[in-house]
């Protein structure tokens, strides 16, 4: 395959010593299906925004730029398309979903109740390797400019090694599937340079609560930083409504 394939190593290796370093070995070692390398490409393309809402995805186009078949590539729309990222349109194939509020609403409303959750139950068993790897990652997020695709992942990991922190394996796999839902917005939301502002002071606010030991304060503080991103998403929405319907 001519385009980079990406291995996955998450950061399952700091909170599950042990089956996270096999986990993480093993996939190390086995290359991605060519499914699963398109599906990763396209992820990318659409944290990054190279490919944007309401574009639509060619297989064959894809297939041909990556040097693959348009067959793993329809996979990996189909594994998108259930996520929601993408939707199967008659006449028009594969296009990208746009920003709806309303489905973000709602997931970040989930999360609120979830993470809240797996917050109270974390705090309370975080070892001081766990406040050490957190203080870690906020400090590697400082370093990471406006590199979308890297923020994100930086982001990602320094949310779920407290939730992991928590020991409910089925609670974190929900918290996965609805930040995989909502990661490209994420990414809209982290490259307006106030928002990536923001995001960082409440980070480290949310640090000094984690190392206080204060569940009520890191479950505040969590609550503002969803609500920051979903108000602001939801203001950049009705923009971009506004401007759709000014010049209609
Ligand atoms: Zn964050």
């Amino acid at each position: 395959m001519r385009f980079h394939i990406l291995y996955e190593i998450n950061n399952q290796m700091s909170t599950a010593p042990l089956s996270g370093i096999i986990e993480a070995v093993t996939s190390f070692e086995r290359p991605k299906t060519a499914h699963e390398a398109v599906l990763q490409e396209i992820r990318q393309r659409m944290l990054d925004g190279r490919i944007r809402p309401g574009e639509a995805i060619r297989p064959d186009a894809i297939g041909a730029e990556l040097g693959v078949s348009a067959v793993p590539v329809r996979e990996a729309l189909r594994i998108l398309e259930g996520e929601g990222h993408v939707t199967n349109r008659p006449h028009r194939g594969y296009v990208v979903a746009e920003l709806d509020i309303a489905d973000l609403t709602e997931i970040y409303r989930i999360r609120d109740l979830l993470e809240t959750e797996a917050v109270r139950q974390a705090i309370p068993k975080l070892q001081a390797d766990d406040i050490t790897e957190l203080r870690k990652i906020v400090a590697e997020m400082d370093e990471v400019g406006d590199d979308m695709v890297e923020l994100t992942a930086v982001n990602r990991r320094f949310h779920f090694t407290l939730f992991e922190a928590a020991q409910m394996p089925h609670l974190v796999r929900l918290l996965r599937m609805l930040w995989d839902s909502s990661d490209r917005y994420r990414a809209r939301y982290l490259r307006v340079p106030e928002n990536r502002q923001q995001a960082h002071d409440q980070h480290h606010r949310i640090m000094q609560a984690i190392a206080d030991g204060d569940v009520d304060r890191v479950i505040e503080e969590k609550t503002l930083h969803r609500a920051h991103a979903i108000n602001a998403l939801a203001e950049a929405s009705a923009a971009v409504l506004g401007d759709a319907q000014s010049t209609a």
